[in-house]
């Protein structure tokens, strides 16, 4: 098949072109590379079944393909807040032109949806159908929001116009290709304990993520996407819950650094708890994930050894 990734040459998006490829499938990477590289796709620049496209999704392209993976869109908090209305508007309007391109050449089209679509959630875990507990006007709201959005614009292209649509709630994933400076939490503390810099613990260190590593990811996207029953959206996350403080203990653990936490305020409204309920996805998909934080953790630090040259 011919299938498109937009934002490919980030984190994720190039992890699927990588698997897309290795599947047998011509590769297209459309991508305005303001949080990805072209460090991470430079390794497909010569493969001739892979074209890399600097393009904006909030502008409308044309192209001929089979499949459509829309990951266009910074990540991670500092990045997404750095330009609150352009987070929005590569949500939205990225959407919109996917899903129109989508039903133009009625391709599938597969949504990267986020477990921030829940908010501060109140239900814990997180099932697909509890409908979340957002802050429409907070400073995450532009990425929260714009997911929501988007969420709203796949089904109303499926219900009006029939377009095949596959949304994913993604939960805090990890591993190489994440940039050392992006301001996540696993690439922070990883980086600071290799550098022996302070550990930055926002607020109390009592909140908890459920942290992913990619490789699961990449193969819960390729299930979802690949089968006829259900259009998701579908929670795709690793179960283990860990609190911020046994975050770092570890990664100080693994990589036997001697740094020391440093408390700094906890950003506004910042999630208390996260973690996915991956029944929907264990049943449809027979999909769960196979690799233990502290395992993707020292794969994960060994990329940022080689990154910081140590
Ligand atoms: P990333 O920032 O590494 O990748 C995003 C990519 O999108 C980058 O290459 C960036 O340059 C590109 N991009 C941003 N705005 C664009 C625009 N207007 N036009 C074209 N390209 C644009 O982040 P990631 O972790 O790889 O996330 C990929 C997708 O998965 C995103 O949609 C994100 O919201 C979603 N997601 C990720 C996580 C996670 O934990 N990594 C969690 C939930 C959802
Ligand atoms: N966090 C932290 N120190 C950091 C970066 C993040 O304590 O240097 C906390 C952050 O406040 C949040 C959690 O780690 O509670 C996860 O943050 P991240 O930005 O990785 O993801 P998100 O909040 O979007 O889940």
């Amino acid at each position: 098949m011919r299938v498109l990734v937009t934002g490919g040459a980030g984190f994720l998006g190039s992890h699927l072109c990588d698997r897309l490829l290795e599947e047998g499938n011509e590769v297209i990477c459309l991508d305005n590379l303001f949080t990805g590289r072209k460090q991470n796709i430079a390794h497909l620049f010569n493969n001739p079944f892979f074209e890399f496209v600097r393009h904006d999704v909030i502008d409308p392209f044309k192209i001929e393909v089979d499949q459509i993976y829309n990951l266009a869109c910074p990540a991670s908090p500092p990045q997404y807040q750095f330009n609150p209305i352009k987070t929005t508007k590569t949500s939205v309007m990225g959407a919109i032109n996917c899903l129109g391109l989508a039903k133009r050449v009625k391709a599938r089209i597969f949504q990267a949806s986020t477990s921030e679509v829940y908010g501060d959630p109140l239900e814990h875990p997180q099932r697909e159908d509890y409908r979340g507990h957002v802050n429409p006007i907070g400073f995450r709201a532009c990425y929260d929001e714009g997911k929501r959005c988007a969420e709203t614009l796949f089904f109303d292209y499926h219900r009006q116009n029939g377009v095949d649509i596959r949304i994913v709630r993604i939960f805090n994933t990890y591993g190489p290709r994440m940039l050392a400076d992006d301001g996540r939490v696993v690439s922070n503390f990883i980086v600071q304990a290799l550098k022996g810099a302070d550990i930055t613990m926002y607020g109390d260190g009592e909140q908890t993520r459920s942290f992913c590593f990619y490789t699961d990811l990449i193969e819960g996207f390729l299930r979802l996407m690949n089968q006829d029953e259900i259009t998701g959206p579908v929670n795709i996350g690793n179960p283990g819950e860990f609190s911020m403080k046994e975050l770092a203990d570890l990664i100080l653990k693994i990589t036997g650094s001697k740094s020391k936490i440093v408390y700094q305020p906890l950003p506004a409204d910042d999630p208390t708890q996260r973690k996915p309920d991956i029944s929907l996805a264990k049943e449809k998909l027979g999909w769960e994930p196979k690799v233990p934080l502290e395992e993707g953790l020292k794969e994960t630090i060994g990329y940022f050894k080689s990154e910081l040259g140590l």
